[in-house]
C-alpha cells in the first residue's frame, strides 16, 4: 500500500512535470497538498488519478495537471491577491494559497461553499477566503485583483465585472465557450483583455446570472 506522499510525488511525476509543468513551487505544492482531502469518502481511493472527479451536486474536482498547468499560467510572485469563480471542493484554492499572499474564492452552490470552506480550514490555511455567491459579479469590496481564475466555463466571453475589477497587467485565466471550450488567459491592457490561447478543455459551465444572460 503506497502513502499518500507516495501517490501524491507520483503524481507530480507522471500527470504534472512529465507534461511541461517546470515551476518548483508549484509543484512542491502539489507535493504537499492532500488532495484525498477535498473530495468525497467514496472517492478517496482515486484521489490521485488523473483525471476530474465528481464531488456532487453534478460538479467536479478539476484534473490534477489543469489546475498546475494554470496555477503555473498565472505567474505568481508569492505576493499577489487572487479571485477564484468555481471553489467545487476547494483544492484549487488551497494550492493557490501556498503561492500567493490572499485567494477570495466564490462558490454558487450554498453546499459546496460550505464544505470547501471546512476542508480549507482543516488545512489550517488563513490566506483563503471563500463566499458563496454567484462569481460572475466578482468580489467588489475585494477588488482589485492581481490575478483572477474561472474553473467554471462561461458561454461566451468574460464577465465585464471581473474584467473591470482586475488589475492593469493583471492575468486572467478561464475556459470560454459552450460545448468546445478553449483555455485562455488574458493580459489586461487598458478597458480590455487581450487573449493568448492555451489548449482545447472541457470545464463545468458556469451557472447563475450568466446562463442566463446567454439564452435570453
Ligand atoms: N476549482 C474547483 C473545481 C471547480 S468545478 C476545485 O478545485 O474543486 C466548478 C465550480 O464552479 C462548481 O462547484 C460550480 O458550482 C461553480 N460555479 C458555477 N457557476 C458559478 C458561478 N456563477 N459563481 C460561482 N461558482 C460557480
Amino acid at each position: 500500500m503506497r502513502t499518500s506522499q507516495q501517490l501524491r510525488n507520483e503524481m507530480v511525476k507522471r500527470q504534472i512535470e512529465n507534461r511541461g509543468v517546470r515551476d518548483g513551487r508549484v509543484l512542491q505544492t502539489f507535493r504537499n497538498m492532500p488532495r484525498d482531502e477535498f473530495v468525497p469518502e467514496d472517492a478517496k481511493a482515486w484521489a490521485y488519478d488523473d483525471c476530474p472527479i465528481p464531488i456532487g451536486y453534478n460538479q467536479t474536482i478539476s484534473q490534477p495537471y489543469i489546475v498546475a498547468f494554470m496555477a503555473e499560467a498565472l505567474e505568481l510572485s508569492s505576493d499577489e491577491r487572487i479571485l477564484e469563480i468555481g471553489t467545487g471542493s476547494g483544492y484549487n484554492a488551497a494550492v493557490l494559497s501556498k503561492l500567493c499572499r490572499e485567494v477570495y474564492t466564490i462558490e454558487i452552490i450554498p453546499e459546496l461553499a460550505k464544505r470547501a470552506e471546512e476542508a480549507i480550514e482543516k488545512q489550517d490555511i488563513k490566506n483563503a477566503f471563500v463566499r458563496q455567491g454567484d462569481g460572475s459579479l466578482g468580489w467588489p469590496e475585494e477588488a482589485p485583483f492581481d490575478a483572477i481564475i474561472l474553473t467554471a466555463a462561461p458561454p461566451k466571453e468574460i464577465p465585464i465585472p471581473l474584467v473591470i475589477q482586475l488589475k492593469q497587467g493583471g492575468r486572467l485565466i478561464a475556459p470560454v465557450g459552450e460545448e468546445t471550450q478553449e483555455l485562455a488567459l488574458y493580459i489586461k491592457q487598458g478597458i480590455s483583455l487581450v487573449p493568448y490561447h492555451l489548449m482545447p478543455v472541457r470545464f463545468v459551465p458556469m451557472i447563475g446570472k450568466i446562463a442566463k444572460q446567454a439564452t435570453l
